[in-house]
């Protein structure tokens, strides 16, 4: 019999009603992240989804490290059935956890019988094998409350299964359940955590990207393609789109005082975005604005750049510190491309002085100037659709 992967699901099982399209959804999630490490049979069972290989050209290790990268799971281990007796258990329990048990000091085991014909009750194999298990590795206790290895050991239907040590799952909802929502990408460290944290909560992405050649470089403009890669183990295929804005800059730069320079230019990336999010059927704008980290993040300033758009602007980021964002950056693997050295179009024709306390009014005048419609309808057109594989 074949070692398989255990996914435990996370709030999927609070979902009451919506449990089956949750599990099905996250089903269909497993399966195409682990497509590309062999064929795998992936079905649900009492709030277990399980991994089998098909054959043994499939790759365990890879597809273990897949299925801890899906939302929605919130713990993963492996398992290897056995026959359904208690000498075959503990004969598995002992090769299978060798290295576990040798170097543990605690350790209690944990049955689950769904079989309910088999002859022991959970406690009566708990204890037998436990004990077996004791006197096969001496530098073992028993802890019952507080052991440092838990031995896992479930009797089903076909066949009886001991697990490996659970290692945390990415957690959060399957992807698609939250809807899909436009997320402004920038090169930076922030958008692509607030990408990742969307995307935990089930959120399908589309990622838009401005940029203002020559003022930016087509190296900015690849830097945030791999940043879009690096999202995909998490987030699944995606489509970047990569807006022209330079003459929207230079319009501003040419029409607008120099201290509304930043609000303006964000004011137009949410309308586009809100153009974006109109025609992909996307519910919301996400961004990685957090508060009071630059001149354009203030509470009046953050009123005047939602006002450009409609949808609801989601900003998971808002509250928190920097070691944070970055702590999680490094987590998702995005930091060490965010970091790389290249200009962001938010940081051309930065004002000296930025307005910090902007009034509304006083921007949709100056913005009176601009032929806003004309602008955003170039930009559309202009854009570069890029598709990033998983
Ligand atoms: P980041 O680290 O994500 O670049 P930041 O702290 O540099 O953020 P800003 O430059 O003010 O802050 O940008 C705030 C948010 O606006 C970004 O997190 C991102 O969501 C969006 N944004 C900024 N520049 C771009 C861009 N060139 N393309 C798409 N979105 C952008
Ligand atoms: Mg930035």
């Amino acid at each position: 019999m074949k070692e398989m992967i255990l996914c435990k699901l996370g709030e999927v099982v609070l979902k009451g009603l919506n449990r089956r399209s949750f599990e099905d959804k996250l089903i269909s999630n497993l399966r195409r992240r682990t497509a590309k490490c062999g064929s795998w049979r992936i079905y649900s069972k009492q709030s277990t989804i399980y991994v089998e290989p098909v054959n043994d050209s499939c790759d365990l290790a890879a597809a273990f490290d897949a299925c801890r990268q899906v939302f929605g799971v919130i713990a993963v281990s492996r398992a290897l059935p056995c026959e359904k007796n208690v000498q075959a258990i503990i004969e598995t329990a002992r090769t299978y956890l060798r290295a576990e048990l040798s170097t543990a000091q605690s350790f209690k085991v944990e049955s689950k019988r769904a079989d309910k014909t088999f002859p022991l009750t959970s406690i009566q194999l708990s204890q037998q094998v436990g004990g077996a298990l004791h006197q096969a590795f001496p530098n073992l206790t028993v802890n019952v409350h507080d052991p440092e290895l838990t031995v896992f050991l479930e009797i089903r239907d076909d066949a009886a299964f001991v697990h490996g040590p659970a290692v945390p799952g990415a957690g959060g909802l399957p992807l698609g359940m939250g809807g899909t929502a436009v997320t402004l990408l920038s090169g930076g460290i922030d958008s692509p955590v607030s990408s990742w944290m969307m995307a935990k909560r089930g959120v399908t992405l589309e990622p838009v990207h401005f940029f203002s050649p020559p003022y930016t470089s087509e190296a900015a403009k690849e830097k945030v393609i791999e940043l879009a890669q690096k999202l995909t183990p998490w987030c699944g295929r995606m489509r970047l789109q990569i807006v022209p804005f330079t003459e929207i800059q230079e319009e501003i730069r040419r029409k607008c005082p120099e201290d509304h320079f930043t609000l303006i230019m964000r004011r137009f990336m949410m309308r586009i975005a809100q153009r974006c999010a109109d025609e992909a059927h996307a519910k919301a704008i996400i961004t990685g604005e957090c508060l009071g980290q630059v001149a354009s993040q203030t509470m009046e300033a953050l009123r005047c750049t939602e006002d450009a758009a409609d949808l609801p602007v989601l900003r998971p980021l808002i509250g928190m510190d920097k070691e944070e964002i970055v702590r999680i950056s490094r987590k998702i693997g995005t930091f060490d491309t965010s970091i790389l050295p290249y200009e962001d179009c938010c940081t051309v024709f930065t004002p000296r002085h930025p307005k910090t306390k902007p009034h509304l009014d006083e921007v949709r005048d100056i913005e009176a100037a601009l032929d806003m419609d004309g602008l955003c309808q170039r930009a559309m057109d202009g854009r570069e659709f890029v598709r990033i594989k998983l």
